[in-house]
């Protein structure tokens, strides 16, 4: 029997189709998951469009938010069983060998492989996940939301392991994407005041910030930015990656400053980085997620302190995945989740 997948197939601009795959043959040391729900991520967005800058095993699988049940479990798997709600890290391939997986920060080994590019993703009906990369569902957390954890886990580990933004701190978040609106909500929850920024075609987006209590600003945010003191904003999260966005985030942010970088762009850069300099900026890139990231998101979607419903735009079938890209692509909504028949 075959099943449908979203498959990336080459590295040509719209190389992305439903094809029929057989179901996963897994390892000692993996389960099989029947997914439920798969969240859309911008990075499957640029992998359609041609506009990523990482390598692609074509012909891959897409999507790396999601969740489901287990049904298959490898014979040296523990502490798991057959109808477990789960979801899954990213990380599918490490090497554990690595000094920065024995620290705990295997995301960021160099030889890792993830889900949609590296291994076989998550947009059809199973999928094989080593058993190390799992989190237990609590029961309360609907699948719909449980599959954005990954999402979640990336705006956690921007917004509070790598910004360490604190209570009262001023943040400007460039870019309504789901990444920069789940980094605003993530900043709000450590007590921030937040204002997210977008162009004029974001209006609709940006509304989604208001959910979540941030302020927002179509354009130049330099005026919200020194509002308090004159100085500029304590923290920006630029979650577009455009090499304007990081010119206009060394313009709005104080004198010695926190600049957290979380969205791509391969162009180069085109202007000087002498006021990073001038004002003793620390500019951070931030990328991934580990472990505890993913318990602690976990635990704040359970008890609702943290909701992802606002950014939800609806759920597909799998079949139409194209419809479900291309609505998020227009930004007509900011997440867009699957479901595989
Ligand atoms: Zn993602």
């Amino acid at each position: 029997m075959k099943f449908a997948a979203v498959v990336n197939f080459a590295p040509e601009k719209g190389s992305v189709e439903l094809r029929e795959i057989e179901r996963p043959v897994i390892g000692e040391d993996d389960v099989l998951m029947e997914v439920v729900n798969i969240g859309v991520c911008g990075s499957d967005l640029h992998q359609w469009t041609a506009s990523h800058s990482w390598p692609v095993n074509y012909p891959v699988v897409l999507g790396h938010e999601f969740g489901g049940y287990i049904v298959a479990l490898g014979n040296r798997v523990q502490g798991w069983k057959e109808g477990d709600r789960v979801v899954s890290e990213t990380a599918a391939i490490i090497d554990a060998g690595n000094p920065l997986s024995k620290v705990g920060l295997y995301n960021l080994d160099p030889s890792r492989k993830g889900f949609g590019y590296g291994v076989n993703g998550a947009m059809t009906k199973y999928v094989k996940v080593p058993a190390r990369c799992l989190h237990h569902v609590p029961a309360g957390l609907s699948f719909e939301h449980a599959c954005l954890t990954e999402p979640c886990c990336v705006a956690y580990s921007a917004v509070v392991e790598n910004a360490r933004i604190k209570p009262g701190d001023r943040v400007i978040v460039i870019g309504p994407g789901p990444i920069g609106i789940l980094c605003a909500a993530m900043a709000r929850l450590c007590g921030a005041q937040v204002a997210v920024t977008g162009l004029a075609a974001d209006v609709q987006r940006l509304s989604i910030a208001e959910a979540y209590g941030c302020t927002t600003i179509v354009g130049d945010a330099l005026q919200w930015a020194q509002e308090r003191d004159g100085l500029g904003a304590d923290c920006i999260i630029d979650a577009a990656g455009a090499s304007s966005t990081l010119k206009s985030a060394l313009q709005w942010v104080r004198p010695n400053g926190h600049i957290s970088k979380v969205g791509w762009g391969p162009q180069p850069l085109n202007f000087s980085l002498d006021p990073l300099v001038q004002k003793n900026i620390t500019l951070q890139g931030s990328f991934s997620h580990n472990w505890p990231i993913w318990e602690r998101v976990i635990a704040l979607l359970a008890s609702g302190q943290l909701s992802v419903q606002p950014i939800i735009g609806g759920v597909w079938p799998l079949e139409q995945w194209h419809t479900a890209f291309e609505e998020m692509h227009q930004g007509r909504v900011v997440k867009s989740i699957l479901k595989p028949a």
